[in-house]
């Protein structure tokens, strides 16, 4: 008979699997492993956790992947239910036992009538013959798939590394250190000449953060991921490293800038953060790449005048990833322009984590369902942690060039900044706020909000 297939048995093939089979829709489940192992993997096991065992914060009043986690459960998420069942006890975020979880998705999935699973590789594109296939063969996608994709789609829209700039919330910027202006207020298309957030450091701030730049703590590569670097994505530090001066007649360059607090100061260098979503909400390190660790990457960027508060939506990294540029090449229900046919989930869509891939596949298997039984595709609302994570990867992101010439898209967590903005009752004073409290208060609000309207808008796309 007839079936829609799934290729990879990941943490997003297998969810899209078990929605298609919940929707009465038979499914065939292709997962190369045992046969053929990736660099991650080590187990013959359905949605295996290929590093941390944490699916991260389980809030979803105040944090967006425990949103999302909640919508998924809501939605009838087998990755959800299994983590459920296998839960560590972790304070507030969802750790599992891994061998417990994959166990349990692995039993649904192959106990379930509508499903079965053949081990083995698709080493190149799937027949024509098969009329819907959804792609979910994650990061470490085999290669003689990858390039058969890469040759559908043509060259530099499927990347294989993600040279990843942090990006950091509009609403944590202070505005008066930095100021607007493009480079020469030179007006792009579709620009207004003042595209750009300029950070100005002068002499002392700029030796002070090359110096942490250099001293910071970086991660390694792992032994997979040693590829040479493409000049056009050296970390930053890699950049610090080859003189004092590389910096600053490079991505901090000051030229063609005036600081619209200080006309008369020229600044030494310049940061700038170019616009990351249509909304606004959300702003990359222009050039910032890197492989410091996590926890230095906050302490050293918020040495920058004007981010001393920054809060980032995500931070920087240089991964082996392969990834699609989605905005460009898949149709607002995930298929391949090219051909429609195929459908992609998970992280080779460009989102960013178990969860989010877990919630492309979820969202895969419900739009395959439903054109495989002729019913309406409709998409997630965009005020849902579901909807705002497509509209991420389906065209919500702006695609702007970068000065050179490289495409901008590059894979991101859930995050509060990729929501349509909510509008929270003003809040009552407290007695003794914090340094800080009335901020928090407020941004605590604004996310409960934006919780309560996704749970809501949830359930009438249910
Ligand atoms: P996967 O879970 O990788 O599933 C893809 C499946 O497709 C695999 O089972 C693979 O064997 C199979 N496959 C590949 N090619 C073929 C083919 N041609 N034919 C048949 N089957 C094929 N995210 C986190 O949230 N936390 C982490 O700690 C974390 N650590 C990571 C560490 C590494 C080294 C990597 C590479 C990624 C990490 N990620 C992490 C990111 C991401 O969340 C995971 O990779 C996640 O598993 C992606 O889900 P997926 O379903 O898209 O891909």
């Amino acid at each position: 008979t007839e079936t829609v297939h799934v290729i990879g048995g990941g943490l997003a093939g297998s969810e899209a699997a078990w929605q298609l089979a919940k929707a009465g829709v038979p499914v065939t489940l292709h997962e190369m492993r045992p046969e053929r192992q990736t660099d991650a993997h080590k187990t013959d096991g359905l949605a295996e956790l290929v590093c941390s065992n944490s699916f991260r914060s389980d809030d979803f009043e105040a944090n967006a992947v425990g949103l999302l986690h909640e919508e998924m459960r809501r939605s009838g998420s087998i990755v959800m239910a299994s983590a459920d069942a296998h839960k560590l006890p972790a304070g507030g975020a969802l750790a599992v036992d891994r061998d417990g979880f994959s166990a349990a998705v692995t039993e649904a999935l192959e106990t379930h009538r509508l499903v079965q699973i053949e081990r083995g590789e698709i080493a190149g594109l799937p027949p024509e013959a098969w009329r819907s296939v959804i792609v979910a063969t994650g990061p470490l996608t085999s290669e003689p798939l990858a390039k058969a994709i890469d040759a559908l789609t043509g060259e530099e829209e499927l990347a294989f590394f993600d040279a990843i700039a942090p990006i950091v919330h509009f609403e944590s910027i202070d505005m008066d250190v930095c100021w607007r202006q493009s480079r020469y207020d030179k007006v792009g298309p579709g620009g207004t000449g003042a595209d750009y957030i300029n950070c100005p450091l002068d002499k002392a701030q700029y030796d002070a953060f090359i110096a942490a730049l250099l001293a910071g703590e970086k991660t390694e590569f792992k032994d997979f991921e040693k590829t040479p670097y493409f000049e056009g994505c050296l970390p930053i530090e890699v950049m610090a490293e080859r003189g004092a001066d590389t910096l600053r007649y490079g991505p901090l360059k000051p030229v063609g800038l005036t600081n619209a607090h200080r006309p008369d100061e020229k600044p030494y260098a310049v940061i700038q953060l170019r616009q990351d979503n249509a909304l606004g909400t959300l702003w990359n390190m222009v050039g910032f790449q890197t492989k410091l660790k996590y926890a230095e990457q906050v302490r050293v960027f918020r040495m920058i005048p004007g981010l001393e508060n920054a809060e980032f939506a995500r931070l920087g990294g240089l991964h082996r990833n392969t990834f699609l540029n989605s905005p460009v090449l898949l149709d607002g229900s995930l298929r391949l322009k090219a051909r429609p046919s195929l459908r992609f989930a998970g992280q080779v869509t460009g989102v960013e984590g178990y969860v989010e891939s877990a919630a492309i596949g979820l969202i895969a298997g419900r739009f395959a369902a439903a054109e495989w039984l002729g019913r309406a595709v409709t998409p997630p609302p965009p005020t849902t942690a579901l909807g705002a994570l497509l509209a991420h990867i389906t065209g919500g992101h702006l695609s702007v060039e970068s000065e050179s010439g490289s495409r901008s898209f590059q894979p991101m967590n859930v995050n509060f900044g990729l929501f349509p903005p909510v509008t929270v009752p003003r809040q009552p004073k407290t007695k003794e706020p914090r340094a800080d409290g009335r901020r928090q208060t407020k941004a605590l609000a604004r996310k409960n909000a934006m919780s309560a309207r996704a749970l809501a808008d949830l359930e009438s796309w249910l």
